[in-house]
């Protein structure tokens, strides 16, 4: 039986459209998602271009807000303003944030962490770049004791590479090396795993090791895991050039889920980023306030404030914000639940007919778009700014 459209509950509800005058740019923001909206691949969209280009002459606030990450937020601005070739007008590296920039807050409270994820060695930069003192990667402990994951593939000369000499990363795994096993304070998912078996079993040690002591194990049964552990987004699926989608950080997720309920018999307690959590977007909009305060003079670039989690800005200077995304799961869903306004482009996932596929797809407020250009222009029009 198929049911009708009035018991059909959308993912998330709109705010209704209203035209409107603002008085000045700064009264509106934007948001953008950058794959499918600002690139496409490793390519640019030409109207992305002309889009940043005119924002950033007329000074309206915009950042970037992306569930992808892996490398430092310089290196991927540095790449963004190439390849859009925003020579004139570059767009700072204190707009973009990636999944994994909010656990930058963690700090104070998380000084030994396992850092998750992403390519060859490369996240280790960005964890130690956010000021984490003390990073251990999973290529650290088979340095240490290849028994942990027998199965990894590392060849020896990236575990020579990649990996920290196990007295200096204080892991005396096996208790016949430096003679000392720190324990580790939480486990953080930065990026997509390239090392999944590996991953999944030293993760799932330190979730019922007593307290984070790599190598013993808990003795009671609990919801609640020896440390923390927080996954940067929860993205099922991406694309790339294969035909059918492949699994991303939240396949992982499932497989941490399951097999942690199966040992403790009592579901996880975790923490996750990444759009479409009210948590992101609590944050890009705290950032979204200070960069409108650098564009009036009242702040200096590289000097942005460092967002609580789940610490929403008390005020808004914001008449209208928009979300521009090419995902409804989870840039529109977002942005629709922080009661934004929200703007779909054809440019990326989104494909037609896809609202009559899923009924139950989050709808954007104010409509999709052939592009990024024409999706903002038609914003600004509507709030009185062209
Ligand atoms: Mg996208």
């Amino acid at each position: 039986m198929t049911a009708s459209s009035s018991e059909i509950k959308p993912l998330s509800t709109p705010v209704e459209e209203v035209a409107q005058k603002l008085e000045s740019p700064q009264d509106i923001g934007f948001v953008f998602d950058i794959d499918g909206v600002l690139l496409k691949g490793k390519k640019r969209i030409a109207e992305a271009t002309e889009i940043i280009t005119y924002l950033s002459k007329k000074k309206i606030p915009f950042i970037l807000l992306t569930n992808g990450g892996g490398m430092t937020e310089k290196k991927r601005i540095d790449f963004i303003n190439m390849t859009l070739q925003l020579t004139e007008t570059p767009i700072h590296e204190d707009q973009l944030i990636q999944a994994h920039t909010p656990m930058k807050t963690l700090i104070p409270h998380h000084k030994r962490v396992l850092i998750c994820g992403g390519p060859k060695d490369d996240v280790r930069e960005v964890a130690e770049g956010y000021g984490f003192e003390d990073v251990i990667r999973p290529v650290d402990l088979i340095r240490a004791n290849p028994t942990i994951w027998p199965y990894h593939m590392f060849t020896d000369e990236q575990i020579e590479e990649w990996g920290r000499d196990p007295a200096s990363s204080k892991l005396d795994v096996d208790g016949t090396g430096c003679g000392e096993n720190l324990p580790i304070d939480s486990v953080l998912c930065f990026n997509d795993s390239r090392a999944i078996g590996a991953e999944l079993q030293v993760i799932l040690d330190l979730l019922n090791s007593e307290d984070g002591v790599l190598g013993t194990r808990r003795t009671y049964k609990s919801g609640k895991p020896s440390i923390p552990i927080v996954f940067s987004n929860n993205d099922f699926l991406w694309s790339n050039e294969y035909k059918q989608p492949r699994f991303a950080m939240g396949a992982l997720k499932i497989a941490v889920l399951t097999i942690y309920e199966k040992i403790n018999g009592q579901k996880l307690e975790q923490l996750t980023l990444g759009k479409p959590e009210k948590v992101c977007y609590d944050y890009a909009h705290h950032i979204l306030i200070d960069w409108r305060k650098v564009l009036l003079g009242e702040k200096q670039p590289g000097n942005l404030c460092l967002p609580q989690l789940n610490d929403p800005p008390i005020n808004t200077p914001f008449k209208k914000v928009y979300m521009v995304g090419d995902n409804p799961e989870s840039d529109i869903t977002g942005g629709n639940n922080y009661n934004w306004g929200t703007i779909l482009v054809r440019t990326g996932v989104y494909q037609e007919g896809d609202f009559e596929r899923n009924p139950e797809t989050s709808r954007p407020s104010l409509g999709i778009f052939p592009n990024v250009k024409e999706g903002v222009m038609a914003a600004l029009k509507l709030n009185g700014l062209a």
